[in-house]
């Protein structure tokens, strides 16, 4: 082969955008707000007081659209970010297609994912703020070995309450947490008040985020110097994340390429947000004109088969109301590999842009996506973490109608983490013992009559 292709557009740390970016105030119309679950108003700054620091409270509620990082964040991102872009040649090649296909990886990360991204600012400002220790849920364990990363650094206590399923199958996923000091626990444990109450129900014993998610806002609530992260849904961790899509930018530019599809993976939401809404930023300004399309698991499609409603954001019902699509927070999913993607909620900004037809979704099958996900590997030589073999599938799909109809197509999705610790499931694929689950309306219809009923106005 003589012709030199390039595969890899990077930035220098010099290059790295040193703001976030907020969605909020550009869109047509504002997101409902969280409701308070008692009284039904509108949930203010002190509803979130007993869980969140004001700085995080604040950017929660910002309508700045742009947020300065803080010097002793951007010094840790500067670790591994900026986090390079890959043209996935081979990939390309492999499927015969005339589509470029480019991924942003944020593998390259500590803890193998984008959650850093969100885990060191949430750990830096409840630092300032006089915290001790951080409480936490994790599902597939890239959230929880996130944060126990960033309190490390900052020199907080950790504690993570990670999901049944996903403790007793990601072993080597607890031992990291502990390696970086962070205390794991199996939810549903014993320690909390809504950990026994939910522990008594053997359909809970496989664990749900959403349990996971009720023992760790206790366990904040109730003690004065902790508090609560949250690795996805809530504003200000979107918002965090963005730095993906403003790397992103650059890069693409570096490349002299304009995506004509985004495609990423959506468990709460903050990947996709963080590599795609700096690109509706100029899509709303007119100066692109890309589809976005949101990946979702079949297993637990909240954005293609759950109901936009107020609902809370845990199990136990602890959590403010939040407006989103929601599979009901009863809703156990199956315990499938992508640990990550198995919330009965999206993210209420997500789920907002997607009712003002910002963005689409469809919902894609674990085979589909291992099969994905083993032909990028060997092709592109990178072990994706399940979650994101969703948005290699869909990335697939597109690229594949591209060499039929031929039209011009550029597709950049985010390959958000390495699948390093989720060995298991390939094992499970290659040997033919992974299996789809069909799901039926009344299989849903359980959790969904959970929630709860809002008057309107
Ligand atoms: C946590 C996680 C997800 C799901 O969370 P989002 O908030 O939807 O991004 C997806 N991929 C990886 C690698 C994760 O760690």
């Amino acid at each position: 082969m003589d012709e030199v292709r390039q595969h890899k557009y990077v930035l220098d740390e010099s290059e790295m955008p040193t703001t976030w970016y907020n969605l909020v105030p550009d869109l047509p119309s504002p997101p409902p707000p969280a409701l308070h679950p008692g009284t039904l108003q509108p949930a203010g700054p002190e509803d979130f007081a007993p869980l969140f620091p004001m700085d995080l409270i604040l950017q929660e509620v910002s309508q700045e659209r742009y947020i300065d990082i803080p010097g002793p964040v951007l010094d840790v991102y500067r670790q591994w970010r900026p986090s390079p872009l890959f043209r996935a040649h081979r990939l390309e090649e492999a499927l015969g297609t005339p589509a470029r296909i480019y991924y942003k990886y944020e593998g390259v990360s500590p803890a193998g994912s984008h959650k850093p991204n969100t885990a060191v600012p949430q750990a830096y400002y409840n630092k300032l703020a006089g915290v001790k220790k951080l409480t936490t849920e994790t599902g597939a364990g890239q959230w929880g070995t996130a944060l126990s990363f960033a309190c490390a650094l900052f020199d907080l206590e950790c504690e993570v309450w990670q999901v049944g399923s996903s403790y007793d199958a990601k072993p080597y996923r607890r031992l990291m947490m502990e390696v970086f000091g962070g205390k794991v626990h199996r939810s549903p444990s014993e320690l909390t008040e809504a950990g026994r109450r939910l522990g008594a129900d053997p359909k809970n014993w496989s664990g749900s985020l959403g349990i996971a998610i009720s023992e760790a806002v206790e366990v904040a609530a109730t003690n004065d110097d902790v508090r609560y992260a949250l690795g996805s849904v809530l504003n200000h961790v979107l918002m965090h994340q963005t730095i993906i899509g403003e790397e992103a930018i650059l890069q693409l530019a570096k490349a002299g390429d304009t995506p004509t599809h985004i495609v990423g993976c959506t468990g709460g939401g903050s990947n996709f947000a963080g590599l795609t809404f700096p690109f509706l930023r100029e899509k709303l300004a007119g100066n692109i004109t890309p589809r976005v399309i949101a990946a979702e698991p079949a297993s637990c499609p909240s954005l293609t088969r759950g109901v936009y409603a107020y609902d809370f954001g845990d199990t136990a019902g602890m959590t403010p109301l939040m407006k989103m699509h929601t599979l009901g927070h009863d809703f156990i999913p199956d315990p499938i590999h992508a640990g990550g993607l198995r919330y009965h909620g999206m993210a209420p900004l997500i789920s907002h842009i997607y009712e003002l037809g910002m963005i689409e979704a469809e919902s894609v099958a674990q085979t589909e996506c291992f099969s994905a996900a083993v032909q990028f590997a060997r092709t592109e030589g990178i072990v994706p973490a399940p979650e994101p073999t969703h948005a290699i599938a869909l990335a697939i799909r597109e690229a594949l109608k591209a060499k039929e109809t031929g039209e011009e197509t550029v597709i950049l999705t985010a390959l958000c983490g390495h699948g390093h610790f989720d060995l298991a499931a390939y094992d499970e694929y290659l040997n033919g013992r992974m299996v789809d689950n069909e799901l039926t309306d009344e299989m849903f219809a359980a959790a969904l009559a959970t929630i709860p009923s809002v008057p309107v106005g």
